[in-house]
């Protein structure tokens, strides 16, 4: 049901974003709702709901999402970063397609609120 979310619109072309990387298996783009000087989403054209819903068949897309963020932080000569993958409601997760957020430029806390 991934394909009805504001992320499938993304992925279709629906609706605009401010596209960082595209390639056969994801898009990068920014966030709209910055929480960090840098913050940007990079997420499967599979439609996963959460990282919940990955198998073992998903295993590769995870790395590569992971890389493809790294390579996107690297060009932007960024050396710290806070990855984030919300997973399911109580976790904070608001929209249910996949996403992996990159989140530099400030210094961060722990534990996460
Ligand atoms: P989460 O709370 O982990 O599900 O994160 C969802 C993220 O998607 C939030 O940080 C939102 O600001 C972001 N977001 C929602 N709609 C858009 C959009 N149209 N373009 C870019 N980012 C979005």
């Amino acid at each position: 049901m991934t394909a009805t979310t504001i992320f499938g619109k993304i992925i279709n072309g629906e609706i605009p974003c401010d596209k960082l990387h595209e390639d056969d298996h994801c898009i990068a783009f920014t966030d709209i709702n910055a929480q960090a000087p840098v913050h940007f989403l990079v997420i499967p054209k599979k439609p996963l709901a959460s990282l919940y819903d990955c198998l073992e068949e998903d295993k590769n897309l995870l790395g590569h999402l992971i890389y493809i963020g790294n390579s996107i932080a690297k060009s932007k000569n960024l050396k710290n970063w806070r990855t984030v993958i919300n997973t399911g409601e109580e976790s904070g997760q608001t929209v249910f397609h996949l996403h992996i957020h990159f989140l530099a430029g400030r210094k961060m806390s722990w534990p996460p609120g």
